[in-house]
């Protein structure tokens, strides 16, 4: 991978992060339990607890990204092992690696 490439994926990779560690906030408020006086009907108390495991979902998926991101940034700055697949050694096609810059694996391997 040449130094205009690298160039190129750190800023895809910091861009999205940017985006991810955006949402948090809003992901981790709205995870906050909603205290029990508060005058909701038993179903939308239902409504609220699925909506909350859907939150919960989203805000573990979202940080799990981030640290594979922040893996990936970091694999682009210190080594070449970035954009070569850890299972055969074949690079993985920069397609692939713009759409998922933290994908450590080829199209192949991964499925
Ligand atoms: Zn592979």
């Amino acid at each position: 991978m040449n130094s205009k490439e690298r160039e190129e994926f750190t800023n895809v990779i910091q861009k999205e992060l940017e985006n991810l560690r955006e949402q948090l906030p809003s992901l981790e408020e709205r995870m906050s339990p909603v205290s029990p006086d508060q005058s909701i009907g038993r179903l939308s108390r239902l409504d609220n607890m699925v909506n909350q495991g859907v939150v919960e979902k989203q805000l573990s998926q979202t940080r799990t990204r981030i640290l594979k991101l922040e893996g990936a940034l970091k694999r682009l700055e210190e080594d070449d092992e970035f954009g070569i697949c850890q299972e055969c050694g074949e690079k993985i096609p920069m397609k692939r690696l713009l759409v998922m810059p933290e994908a450590e694996l080829c199209v192949e391997c991964a499925s």
